[in-house]
């Protein structure tokens, strides 16, 4: 802005400079000598005004840098102010925290889901869903040596809501043929919980520029998106076997 502003008055200087000298030229030479005093006397005016000029664009500029080192005290790269940065490093890490939690109690629940699946391609994707699980926890693991904190879960009432309707499920369909249909939709609703957990950490850790972070997230929800596919598909299956 200030060197903009000095610009715009070194161009009007120099606009107002050489109307003042075509006036000079039109008036006539007999006037020369006292033309001459009054050119002198408009030079040194001119020079101080100059001088007056720069020095208060010198003004300008140093309180520019002083207000801009003043904004940039409270800003974060990102541009937003620290203090809401360091709510969403907060966020961030209770979210952590809480699908932390989840993944160690879905890592104990998926073997009884396999047991209790009947078609032979849903026992499949379960145990090899407990695979992918306890990978995503070691994935969890670097995301919080990464912000430079212990690994730890916080106790999540919602997950653990899911999983007991999961039991539910294997209680009240034991035996029957909608059981692994029912299977399917728990294990979908773990699915819906897991990915709305990991695509919101992902933004954070995407918008506080934590870039390992982000891939790692983005690992263990690239997971939770297939399986969720994988467990439509076996519902199409179980569906269409025991229409035939
Ligand atoms: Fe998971
Ligand atoms: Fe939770
Ligand atoms: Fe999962």
């Amino acid at each position: 802005m200030a060197s903009t502003a000095s610009a715009a008055t070194r161009g009007s200087k120099t606009r107002s400079a050489s109307a003042a000298n075509g006036r000079t030229a039109a008036r006539s030479a007999a006037a020369k000598t006292s033309n001459k005093a009054t050119e002198t006397g408009k030079a040194t005016a001119k020079a101080s005004e100059m001088t007056k000029a720069s020095e208060m664009a010198k003004g300008a500029a140093g309180a520019s840098t002083t207000k801009n080192a003043a904004a940039r005290q409270r800003m974060a790269p990102s541009g937003q102010p620290s203090e809401m940065q360091e709510g969403l490093k907060e966020l961030f890490t209770a979210m952590l925290k809480d699908i932390y939690y989840a993944e160690k109690q879905i890592l104990k629940s998926l073997p009884k889901m396999a047991k209790a699946a009947k078609t032979e391609e849903l026992k499949q994707g379960f145990e090899q869903h407990r695979e992918e699980t306890a990978g995503q926890i070691e994935r969890l693991e670097k995301v919080f040596a990464a912000i430079g904190q212990k690994a730890k879960g916080e106790q999540c009432e919602a997950i653990q809501g899911i999983l007991e309707e999961g039991k539910e499920v294997m209680e009240d369909f034991k035996g029957k043929p909608a059981l692994d249909i029912g299977l399917c939709g728990a294990g979908k609703a773990v699915e819906h919980y897991e990915i709305a957990r990991y695509s919101s950490l992902r933004t954070l850790a995407q918008h506080l520029g934590m870039k390992d972070a982000a891939k790692l997230i983005e690992a263990n929800l690239a997971e939770e998106m297939k399986t969720d596919k994988l467990l439509d598909q076996c519902a199409q299956t179980v569906m269409l076997s025991k229409a035939v």
